[in-house]
């Protein structure tokens, strides 16, 4: 049996840096180039390996380099990819420039992502008997409604990260058991700025919500209860690169032990914040040991 299912997306982000990003029509000379696999799928599912869960990824690759290398990664971090596809054409790629700021500029293109557009024999036999089904939202939004709506259906507890934002069917709200965006995303699904704000806004539609505020930690509500603030470590960030995702999928393995919210709040908190110490996106996520240290 399998405790975590994610369903999401495989990409190969691959990024340039240069002191300035070049305006349309211009070249500009880059300094150095790297090819780093993600996806928030792919991130929240070695992130939650590496935490301790038994975890199985459903979506797709392509026939290409990257697929092979995204699906190693996976593997190599513990991910059961018996559900992940290998399809005909590219991988999902991420084209990033990043600049001398720190400030980047990023074209997606879904590849094998955009071809998962329902769930096939399996992978709702795998979600039943799962423990949490983690979702976002870079796959085509019919697969997220498909594994919602399986989880609903099995009582498997649902986690979605609303990334990148957009408005979400009400449907699909209605089979979320805990929201999970950050505090740009929860101020894009509700037009409220203020997290507390926010939060009970999404309480009408979910029954409960994790917001993440960067440094400032994460902010838990859910209906009927009162809202807890717990404070993120203080350490020294030098790439917040897939925080959101350690946090999630540490969190996900800290609730499926059957640990309370703000226990579970905290640990997460403590991966991410290892996370963010180190460069890189799943290469910078902490396993279980160092969490616990
Ligand atoms: P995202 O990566 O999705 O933008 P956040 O920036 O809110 O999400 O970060 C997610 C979590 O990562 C936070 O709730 C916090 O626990 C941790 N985190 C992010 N940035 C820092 C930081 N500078 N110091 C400590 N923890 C951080």
């Amino acid at each position: 049996m399998t405790g975590i299912v994610v369903l999401g997306s495989t990409n190969m982000d691959l990024v340039a840096y240069a002191a300035r990003a070049p305006k349309l029509g211009e070249t500009v000379t880059g300094r150095e180039f790297r090819t780093v696999p993600g996806g928030k799928g792919a991130n929240q599912a070695v992130a939650a390996a590496r935490a301790g869960g038994e975890v199985a990824m459903i979506g797709a690759v392509g026939e290409d380099e990257f697929g092979e290398r995204l699906r190693h990664t996976l593997e190599a971090s513990g991910v059961d990819t018996d559900l992940l596809r290998t399809v005909e054409g590219p991988s999902g790629t991420a084209h990033i420039v990043v600049d001398d700021e720190g400030s980047n500029a990023i074209v997606v293109v879904p590849g094998a992502n955009g071809t998962v557009t329902h769930l096939v024999p399996g992978d709702e036999t795998v979600i039943a008997a799962a423990d949490t089904l983690l979702l976002q939202l870079e796959l085509p939004l019919s697969a997220v409604r498909a594994g919602a709506g399986a989880a609903r259906r099995h009582g498997v507890r649902t986690v979605l990260t609303p990334a990148p934002a957009q408005p979400l069917p009400p449907d699909l709200l209605a089979a979320v058991d805990l929201l999970v965006p950050n505090e740009h995303e929860a101020a894009t699904l509700t037009g409220i700025a203020d997290a507390h704000g926010a939060a009970e806004s999404l309480l009408r539609q979910v029954p409960e919500v994790v917001i993440t505020l960067g440094a400032a930690g994460s902010l838990y509500a859910a209906r009927g209860g009162r809202a807890l603030a717990v404070p993120a470590p203080r350490v020294e960030a030098v790439d917040t690169t897939a925080a959101g995702d350690t946090f999630v999928g540490a969190l996900a393995v800290a609730l499926g032990e059957g640990r309370p919210m703000p226990e579970a709040m905290r640990w997460a908190s403590a991966a991410a914040a290892l996370c963010v110490q180190r460069p890189g996106a799943s290469t910078s996520m902490p396993y279980r040991t160092e969490i616990e240290a």
